[in-house]
């Protein structure tokens, strides 16, 4: 996913030049913008350790109260739910345009999305609009070569890559990522409302689990697996197509020059396809990722249910002849001079 980046909690209208990783500043300490930004990193520091802090207290309590059918039944289709929402809707539509939904489809991605706690939609899309346009270069919000590349730079690098950009500041001028959106009533309603939308996360499941069972102790297991377990996991499956998704796997087709995105294939399942990350950096407008054979997205294949159903069109599939002009050529490696002249 791209993935996946997030900024968890919706970005303040700030101008300004475009600075590079490690250079984020909005305001020094003490004035109304260094508090603004000092409350946008405890909020977004406690939606990124809660889920933690709930995955601990699930595995703890396995060993006494176990875990029910309903639990894991919340977990999977809110999962399924949210992820959606990240990859089809953040993701395919609002970020790169890869189709054209119906206004139902496009609000319902937009409130689904919203429930994965990774930020609103203009905040995610600005900041994974940035991560595009600056790939693996300076002004890349979570590119894991910005410390440099020594060993422990590198492993500092994973890290902001994987979340702790998500506790800096951000940049001044995130805005001008998402002008195209603003101007989407729909969509600027659904990012006002993003907090709501975390009471709805852990809420809903809360309630869905009372409602089942009738006892309390189902709530609070809605809570804890429908809500905390499963937003944890997904936040590690989305942050990891940032981390691992630009580090370790293949680069089969030609992308931009500093560009080090991969196809990080055991990440497929949890990602719902958004970690044929390589395959995305290089046609970033494909509403399919895992263009070759064998390659599982199940994001491309609900996005094929919607065409077919009426409620996609104008879906941007990838073409045969195109793809083949941008995959690598095969390296064949000559044998050493020793080799070859062995009889
Ligand atoms: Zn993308
Ligand atoms: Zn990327």
């Amino acid at each position: 996913m791209t993935a996946a980046a997030a900024t968890l909690v919706p970005p303040a209208t700030r101008h300004g030049p475009e600075p590079g990783p490690g250079k984020q500043a909005a305001g020094e300490p003490g004035t109304p913008a260094g508090r603004h930004v000092l409350l946008e990193q405890v909020i977004t520091g406690l939606i990124l350790f809660a889920p933690l802090v709930g995955t601990v207290v699930a595995t703890v309590s396995l060993f006494g109260r176990g875990v029910t059918t309903t639990d894991v039944v919340l977990a999977v289709t809110f999962y399924l739910l949210t992820g959606f929402g990240l990859t089809a809707g953040y993701h395919r539509l609002f970020s790169h345009r890869s189709f054209t939904p119906a206004r139902w489809l496009k609000i319902t991605l937009a409130v689904t999305g919203s429930l994965a706690f990774e930020g609103s939609p203009l905040g995610w899309v600005a900041n994974h609009r940035r991560h595009h346009a600056f790939t693996d270069r300076k002004g890349d919000p979570h590119s894991p070569y910005c410390y440099g590349k020594l060993p422990w730079s590198r492993a500092r690098g994973a890290m902001h890559a994987h979340m702790g950009w998500l506790l800096e500041p951000q940049p001044l001028g995130n805005d001008r990522w998402v002008r195209d959106l603003r101007t989407d009533a729909d969509l600027v309603t659904v990012s006002r409302l993003f907090p709501l939308f975390c009471v709805v996360s852990l809420g809903l499941p809360a309630l869905i689990g009372w409602l089942v069972s009738g006892t309390l102790a189902a709530a609070v297991g809605g809570v804890v697996w429908g809500g905390l377990v499963r937003i944890f996991l997904l936040h590690q499956a989305t942050f990891a197509v940032n981390s691992a998704g630009h580090i370790w796997g293949k680069r089969p087709y030609v992308t931009r020059e500093a560009d080090r995105s991969t196809n990080f294939a055991p990440l497929a399942l949890l990602s719902l396809g958004d970690s044929w990350h390589n395959n995305h950096h290089s046609s970033p407008r494909l509403a399919r990722h895992g263009v070759d054979r064998g390659q599982l997205d199940l994001t491309a294949r609900l996005i094929w249910l919607f065409e077919r159903f009426g409620a996609a069109s104008a879906v941007h599939w990838p073409d045969p002849v195109a793809l083949a002009a941008r995959r690598k050529p095969l390296v064949v490696l000559a044998p050493k001079a020793s080799e070859a002249a062995r009889p």
